[in-house]
């Protein structure tokens, strides 16, 4: 048997986001769309259609055209809903863009996407982001026209402005949403998504889930990302459950008061989110008798935690879904009927519409049982990466066929397993890390002679981010002052947290790094052997 599934036949959707969010908000007009305790609000759909309506109304007064791009900067707010929803009434691009990022990660988006629209707040507990701004709009170039701060006299000022919008002639194949990750290698790609890709998986993931709008989704994963901008806003405007965003960022308390308090059935959370739950020291005092449901994802998963999800969070139809942001994100899921067995230690069977393949690095399909790269083909494939035909090339074959980047198996029952990955990628707490951008911004430390990232593996977050560091001769450093020059450069998550000058890598007779060897002394010297030996789905 062949490491080949095809997923079951499913309805997709042609509609346009505007036209599945307006067919949600009549049909569910007085019900709860949308709640986020720390902003005080609590919306109904037909409130979160006059919201969305005002805005895309004051997105045209600005005199953005459609095809421009918007970006958002902000962490979880209903303005991102409110922004993400009226992107696409007034025939804007929305680009998501990651609240962690600073000064050098901004420009480079700014610059690479296009953005004539940003949408950022100030500054909260986090950051000071119209300072990083300043930095990185400093002496350069760019399309950007205009910065409107959130919940500000500017945001005001444009919803007051709004004007009416001229007819659009959508098409479900038009790009609705660039979301950035760096894929397989090197620097951040905008990942082009369209209507039909994001509409539709949200609907899957929903489906699977068994969605209604009988249900609340407590959704603490970050919305610049897939996980929070499609399984959350796709999957509620396709059902009309109910969305409550329980902090700006995860906060394990706020979330877990938020499932109490709002009788939450689902819950998301990549490992890491839950793990934080399950160890606080007040998780006894919640109520979690009301969940059902839910999706743990983004990064492997530890069959323990999924198993104390489903007990000891009462969330007894809790599934593991995979996929990545060039296809939209979810191609394999289980389903909620399935065996517990299957949905702790699996990734779940091929989601409908999708092709799902393992290979060998020759491209042959393996037999089952067999670990290769997880390539996959579907309605759910992106459009492409954002002005760069060769990256997508390879990313994509003529056939279709998405490489992954990630091993896996496939067992005889038709479920999947992620083994590792073929990608040079750490995944701390759910956030991607290519060692390549780490190690490159590190090369311009004025004492680094030579740099490797690493990932370590860590009970609690997953990996963290390893450097060996060769300094140029006669210098010294010590480890605080390489983290003092990443700080405010580069995403707080990026920073190494443990550092080693050393003289010399270990290399192979053909003179290439053995980083696996640099990965596997530090297991040793740190003692993280319990770490590395979780097994995950
Ligand atoms: P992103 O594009 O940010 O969604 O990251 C996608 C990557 O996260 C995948 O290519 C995998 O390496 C990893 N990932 C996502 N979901 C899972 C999962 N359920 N189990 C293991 N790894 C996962």
């Amino acid at each position: 048997m062949e490491s080949y599934a095809r997923g079951p036949a499913f309805a997709l959707t042609t509609k346009t986001t505007p036209q599945v969010f307006s067919d949600t908000a009549h049909r569910f007009a007085d019900r709860e769309a949308l709640v986020v305790p720390h902003q005080q609000l609590r919306l109904s759909w037909k409130q979160l259609a006059d919201k969305v309506e005002k805005t895309a109304r004051g997105l045209a007064g600005l005199g953005l055209a459609p095809g421009d791009r918007v970006g958002v900067w902000a962490t979880n707010c209903a303005e991102w809903i409110y922004l993400q929803l009226a992107c696409p009434q007034a025939g804007l691009v929305l680009v998501n863009v990651n609240p962690a990022y600073r000064a050098l990660e901004l420009t480079y988006v700014l610059k690479r996407s296009g953005i004539k629209a940003l949408f950022l707040r100030c500054g909260d507990a986090r950051s000071k982001y119209r300072e990083i701004l300043e930095q990185a709009i400093h002496g350069e170039t760019l399309a950007l026209e205009h910065v409107v701060y959130l919940g500000e006299e500017s945001w005001d000022k444009m919803i007051a402005n709004g004007v009416d919008i001229s007819a659009l002639d959508a098409n479900c194949h038009d790009v609705l949403n660039i979301q950035y990750t760096s894929g397989t290698t090197g620097s951040p790609k905008g990942v082009l998504l369209t209507h039909h890709n994001l509409l539709n998986n949200g609907r899957i993931a929903a489906y699977g889930l068994r969605f209604t709008e009988q249900d609340r989704l407590c959704s603490p994963v970050p919305m610049y990302h897939c996980f929070g901008c499609v399984m959350g806003t796709m999957a509620v405007i396709a059902t009309g459950a109910t969305m409550i965003l329980p902090a700006p960022s995860f906060d394990p308390l706020a979330t877990m008061q938020a499932i109490h308090d709002e009788r939450a059935t689902a819950i998301y959370g990549v490992p890491t989110m839950f793990i934080a739950q399950l160890t606080h020291p007040e998780f006894s005092r919640f109520d979690f008798t009301s969940l059902r449901t839910g999706i743990m994802a983004g990064a492997p998963c530890p069959i323990e935690v999924m198993n104390r999800v489903i007990g000891d969070m009462h969330c007894s139809e809790m599934t593991i879904m995979y996929g990545q942001t060039e296809c939209s994100p979810v191609i394999t899921m289980a389903s909620v009927d399935d065996s517990v067995e299957r949905r702790v230690s699996t990734v779940g069977a091929a989601c409908p519409e999708t092709e799902i393949k393992i290979v060998s690095p020759e491209g042959a399909i393996l037999p089952v049982g067999e670990q290769g790269e997880l390539c996959a083909r579907g309605y759910a494939i992106m459009k492409g990466y954002d002005q760069d035909p060769d990256a997508t090339a390879r990313a994509v074959d003529k056939e279709g066929w998405l490489r992954t980047g990630d091993l896996a198996t496939m067992r005889p029952d038709g479920y999947f397993r992620i083994t590792g990955r073929l990608k040079d990628m750490i995944i701390r707490g759910g956030e991607n890390i290519y060692p390549r951008e780490v190690e490159e911004f590190l090369y311009t430390h004025p004492k680094v002679a030579d740099v490797q990232v690493v990932g370590l593996p860590d009970e609690r977050l997953g990996e963290t981010v390893a450097a060996w560091i060769k300094l140029k001769a006669g210098e010294t450093a010590v480890e605080d002052e390489i983290r003092e020059f990443c700080k405010g450069k580069i995403a707080h998550f990026k920073i190494p947290s443990c550092i080693r000058f050393v003289d010399s890598f270990p290399m192979t007779v053909t003179g290439k790094i053995q980083k696996y060897v640099i990965r596997q002394t530090e297991i040793e010297a740190r003692h993280l052997e319990k770490a590395a030996s979780i097994e995950t789905a």
